[in-house]
């Protein structure tokens, strides 16, 4: 049910309504004439943008209102190191560059350009020069005459493009000086060296032939195998051969970092001391590849480092008739013989032992272990 106002006609009320809506549109027009809600319309590049309120020349580049593209990243030299990475586009009103706060009025005209490129900043930072090894003498056994010196090299690196620009030794390295010899002078020796045990079934059945044969040999012991095979080590020393260092677990020494190199050597010196009680004397390296820091390593325990002269390969598991005709082609006297009695298979290496031994003994050889020698 309506209500209606006594006294007051139909015109009336119609008369009020106008003009209510009338006092509304007054004010909303007022509000739309305010400053802060300006409508400012500018072209960019050609492209007409519109804009509620204070327009500056950042909001357009905020907004991506531009053709050019940003600058870029560049190393010393001018070459790009990261594209688009550099200052953003400039933006010219009338051919006059405009600065990123710089008010724009409604109807400008703006054109971009490309951004200017950046330069790369760069770090001044000292590495170290390494040591180089300086071999003198001939031989497989290696003693440190020298250990040489870490020098300082200053280098210029660009900090995005990892570019070196100036690399200079402040302080130059000191070769390390590695004497190689033979053993001594001319007689008519052999050493048998066996490397990568003790390896149980093998080893022993090295040691039987060895011993049939009343020879003594050189065992170049890993570590981990020391503390697994602890009757096999003790076994081999009590049998009077000698025991040598061939690293804790086998590792590819000449890039391993330092740590990992101390680890290696220190490992498998201080198992073979715990286990058999003897301290090795000598040190092979996996591989025989070797560096600096090994060798500064093997000197720490007073050990000096072997190679060798004659390599049948016999990991490789060849015959047992090529392993013996191999190593009697390379043997002269002072010979050291390179042989395997763990890492795998050994069957051929054990066959070929006792034939081997025979012959050089027929051709006058005698048979030493590294410990005998000087
Ligand atoms: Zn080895």
């Amino acid at each position: 049910m309506g209500y209606r106002s006594p006294g007051r006609p139909p015109e009336a009320r119609l008369d009020l309504l106008r003009l209510t809506t009338t006092v509304v549109l007054i004010a909303a027009l007022g509000t739309v004439s305010l400053p802060a809600f300006a409508h400012v319309e500018v072209e960019v590049d050609g492209v007409k943008r519109a804009w509620v309120g204070p327009l500056t020349a950042a909001d357009v580049l905020a907004q991506g209102w531009y053709a050019s593209s940003a600058g870029d990243l560049v190393d010393r030299n001018g070459e790009m190191v990261a594209r688009g990475r550099g200052a953003t586009p400039e933006l010219s009103r009338d051919g006059v560059r405009l600065a990123l706060d710089a008010p724009l009025r409604d109807g400008d005209i703006i054109t971009s350009a490309t951004g200017a490129d950046v330069a790369e900043s760069e770090i001044v930072t000292e590495v170290p020069d390494p040591i180089t090894i300086r071999y003198v003498g001939d031989g497989p056994l290696q003693a440190l005459e020298q250990p040489g010196a870490v020098g300082v090299r200053r280098q210029v690196i660009g900090a995005a493009s990892v570019r070196v620009f100036a690399d200079e030794v402040i302080e130059p390295a000191h070769a390390m000086v590695i004497r190689r010899h033979g053993i001594n002078g001319g007689r008519k020796v052999v050493a048998l060296t066996f490397d990568d045990g003790p390896w149980p079934g093998q080893t022993d059945a090295i040691l039987r032939e060895l011993a049939a044969e009343d020879v003594q040999a050189t065992f170049f012991m890993i570590g981990s195998q020391v503390r697994r095979q602890p009757d096999l080590v003790r076994r081999v020393r009590d049998a009077g051969h000698a025991i040598g260092n061939h690293t804790q677990a086998h590792a590819r020494l000449d890039i391993a970092p330092a740590p990992v190199v101390r680890n290696e050597v220190t490992g498998a010196q201080q198992a073979i001391q715990e286990v058999a009680g003897v301290k090795p004397r000598w040190f092979r390296p996996p591989g025989g590849r070797t560096s600096a820091v090994v060798n500064k390593e093997v000197a720490r325990f007073d050990m000096r480092t072997v190679m060798w002269t004659v390599d049948p390969q016999d990991w490789r598991q060849p015959p047992t008739s090529r392993i013996i005709t191999d190593v009697l082609a390379g043997v002269r006297p002072g010979a050291v013989v390179l042989l395997h009695d763990g890492g795998g298979e050994r069957a051929t290496t054990i066959a070929a032992l006792g034939p081997l031994i025979r012959e050089l003994k027929k051709r006058g050889y005698t048979f030493v272990t590294l410990d005998e020698l000087p």
